[in-house]
C-alpha cells in the first residue's frame, strides 16, 4: 500500500489535506505506518527545503561544492536535489554540513516523497503560512526520529536439529 496518494493536480491545499487524510486513514489500519513517527530506514535521501535556500547568492554553494548531486533551479533559482544515492559521498556531505541555512536534510525515501510533495504545492502558494509550517513541523519530527532509528536487530540462528555430543 502506498503511503501517499498522489494526484496529476494539485491545488495549493491538497498537499496538506492529503497528507492529513492519508495519515488518518493509515494510522487507523497500521497504527505505525507514519514515516515520520517510525522511519522505514536509515535517512540517506537529500531534501533541501527551498523555502529557506539563499539561492545563487549562497557563499557556501552546495551546488559549486556537490555539482553531482544538486543544481540550481530554473523556476525558482533555488538549490535542488538531482540525484540520491550520495550517502557515503564525502562532498555531498560537505556540502550538507555547510549549508548556511541548514536547509539540507537527510531524510528517508517514504519522507522524502511526502516532504516534496508538500514542498510543491507550498511554493505554488507562498502565501499560505499553514502549508510552509506543516512543512517545517515534519522536517523537525523526521530530524529527531532518524536519529533514534535503529537497524531491526538480526535474530539468532537457532537449530533444530539433534546434536549427538557423545
Ligand atoms: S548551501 Fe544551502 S543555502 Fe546554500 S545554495 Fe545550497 S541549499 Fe541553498
Amino acid at each position: 500500500m502506498r503511503y501517499y496518494l498522489k494526484t496529476n493536480q494539485m491545488s495549493p491545499f491538497e498537499g496538506r489535506q492529503e497528507y492529513l487524510m492519508t495519515k488518518s486513514i493509515c494510522s487507523s489500519i497500521i497504527p505505525s505506518i507514519d514515516p515520520f513517527d517510525e522511519p522505514e530506514c536509515e535517512a540517506y535521501d537529500l531534501f533541501v527545503n527551498e523555502f529557506q535556500c539563499v539561492g545563487k547568492g549562497c557563499p557556501y554553494s552546495c551546488v559549486k561544492r556537490a555539482p553531482h548531486a544538486f543544481s540550481f533551479s530554473t523556476e525558482n533559482a533555488t538549490a535542488c536535489v538531482i540525484s540520491q544515492g550520495h550517502s557515503d559521498d564525502y562532498l555531498v556531505q560537505l556540502a550538507v554540513g555547510q549549508c548556511p541555512r541548514n536547509c539540507i536534510h537527510y531524510v528517508t525515501p517514504s519522507q522524502r516523497e511526502v516532504l516534496e510533495d508538500l514542498l510543491q504545492s507550498a511554493l505554488a502558494a507562498p502565501y499560505d503560512i499553514a502549508e510552509a509550517a506543516l512543512l517545517d513541523s515534519l522536517i523537525a519530527k523526521a530530524r529527531f526520529e532518524n536519529n533514534r532509528y535503529q537497524k531491526p536487530k538480526r535474530k539468532p540462528k537457532v537449530s533444530t536439529e539433534y546434536v549427538d555430543w557423545v
